[in-house]
């Protein structure tokens, strides 16, 4: 059996239970902002590096393609310039031409121009080759026996080499195909410079995604927070007092909200200081004939027997009646925030207190099954009256032979209190029934009294956070628990 010390039951604990909840909800709310922003960056990360990658290659093609195209434009040129000499361009200074071409024109890095004359490697320019070209490989046996233009990429496993590209122009002399002008270039070098940039751009969007997730969760915080309290001041206000406001702050949205709630609040305050009053006018009109008519009532003196049995008639009636005032005003009541008035109740005094009043309801066989140990908070004096109300039906439904036990204690968080009896019990089908008001339709039959008893009980049990659950059978008896969770007792106080 759990019993709850003084310490865990101080103000500070109690107020702060109610918003550990709305915090919870802060914090899920922030952490769904926060993920679906990390989503949107991770995608944004993701396309964007394979998107720049694409790009700087394109751009990096098209400068190599360029330069290829300058250097073969030159050797045109020169070729031309050749041709307009006295001495043109001849199968003797072919060789000579070419060799000076070679000298004079120097490319850019991983570019080379080579020459192939009658079949055979001439020169390049610079000299050493990188191997992949060199002559005795596939591309150079392939240059050596191509007679025209073209324009091609040729891929090799070489990684210091990659991709080459290239572009050859027939040389011809003396209207003669005497060999080939090769400009190639390796791509290795761009190929290693994307990917370094690569690496670069990755790392700076790392650092701005992290720099851009932690404003997002500073934002989140900042957007979320009059959300948290104005749902605070919500809270609060739906738990204490209908007068209270939410402040609203500017003009944005929620602004809005909290003029919105507050608007909501207004009218429900209105409704419910109507509703109050009119209960409260009511009853007082109601209670003043009744006094005056029972006043007059004890005065008569009866005759006779008829005149006697009308008197009494009356009088049970008019009980009935204020009876009935007196729970419809304790009903309404029960709506109210300021229902219950709770304090720190010792659970064996008070079930032993309880015991006792019982037992002078009715003469039966009564019995204190669990007095229970431990404090909780709660309003004793209508605990008290949920607890009378289920005892006074146990003993309408039982004779004297019956046993009547009641109990009370603090199990798993909860607090329990019970009213069982070996009475008539009532049948599944009217068991959820029973707690409506006006219910007193049983096993078959209508029952006296109002039917606002158990609704009374129910009633009380919620104010408390709490409810009332019922074990019955017909024949063999009731019993009727009020559960409070521990957790809304100390909250409610
Ligand atoms: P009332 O205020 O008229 O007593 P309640 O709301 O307390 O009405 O009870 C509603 C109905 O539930 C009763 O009319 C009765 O039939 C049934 N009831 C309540 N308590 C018991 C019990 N301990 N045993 C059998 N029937 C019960």
């Amino acid at each position: 059996m759990k019993s709850l010390t003084i310490k865990s039951l101080t103000t500070k604990r109690v107020k702060a239970k109610p918003f550990s909840q709305v915090r919870r909800i802060f914090w899920e709310t922030r952490t769904y902002i926060f993920l679906w922003y990390l989503a949107v960056m991770a995608v944004f990360i993701g396309l964007s590096v394979p998107i720049f990658s694409i790009l700087i290659l394109r751009t990096v093609n098209a400068r190599v393609e360029e330069e290829l195209t300058e250097e073969l434009e030159a050797f045109d040129t020169l070729i031309d310039e050749q041709k307009k000499t006295k001495e043109g361009l001849t199968h003797e200074n072919l060789p000579r031409f070419l060799k000076y071409f070679l000298s004079v024109r120097l490319p850019e890095d991983d570019t080379f121009l080579i020459t192939i004359l009658d079949g055979d490697f001439f020169s390049s320019s610079p000299r050493a080759l990188p191997n992949t070209v060199w002559e005795s490989t596939e591309l150079m046996s392939y240059f050596l026996e191509l007679n025209k233009s073209e324009r091609n990429r040729y891929k090799t496993s070489d990684p210091n080499i990659g991709e080459i590209m290239y572009l050859t122009r027939p040389v011809i002399a003396e209207g003669q195909i005497r060999g080939l002008f090769v400009v190639l270039h390796t791509t290795a070098g761009e190929r290693q410079e994307i990917l370094e940039s690569e690496i670069t751009v990755t790392k700076v969007l790392f650092i701005v995604l992290f720099f851009a997730l932690f404003l997002a969760w500073i934002a989140s915080g900042k957007i979320l927070a009059p959300l948290r309290s104005l749902s605070t001041t919500a809270l609060a206000i739906s738990e204490s007092d209908l007068s209270q406001r939410i402040p609203v702050q500017g003009t944005g949205e929620m602004a809005e909200v909290a003029m919105t709630f507050n608007k909501m609040m207004d009218r429900l305050e209105a409704a419910f200081t109507s509703q109050q009053a009119l209960i409260n006018d009511a009853s007082h009109e109601l209670r003043t004939p009744i006094t005056i008519i029972d006043c007059y009532l004890e005065q008569l003196e009866p005759d006779s027997e008829e005149q006697k049995k009308i008197v009494k008639l009356l009088k049970d009636e008019l009980n009935r009646m204020n009876r009935l005032v007196n729970d419809l005003l304790l009903l309404a009541k029960a709506e109210r925030p300021d229902f219950l008035n709770c304090e720190i109740v010792e659970i064996g005094t008070f079930t032993e207190e309880l015991y006792t009043k019982a037992t002078t309801l009715a003469k039966r066989n009564w019995s204190l099954e669990v007095k229970g140990t431990g404090r909780i908070i709660a309003d004793p004096q209508r605990l008290t009256q949920a607890f009378l109300n289920l005892a006074h039906n146990a003993t309408k439904y039982t004779t004297e032979d019956d046993v009547i036990g009641v109990g009370a204690t603090l199990s798993k968080g909860k607090f329990y209190l019970w009213v069982r009896d070996t009475g008539e019990g009532i049948d599944t089908a009217h068991q959820k029934k029973i707690f409506e008001r006006f219910e007193r339709n049983v096993n078959g039959r209508r029952c006296e009294g109002l039917g606002l008893g158990l609704a009374i009980v129910k009633a009380i049990a919620s104010a408390h956070q709490g409810w009332v659950e019922l074990k019955s059978q017909v024949g063999i008896g009731s019993t009727f628990t009020i559960v409070i969770p521990l957790e809304c007792l100390e909250r409610r106080g």
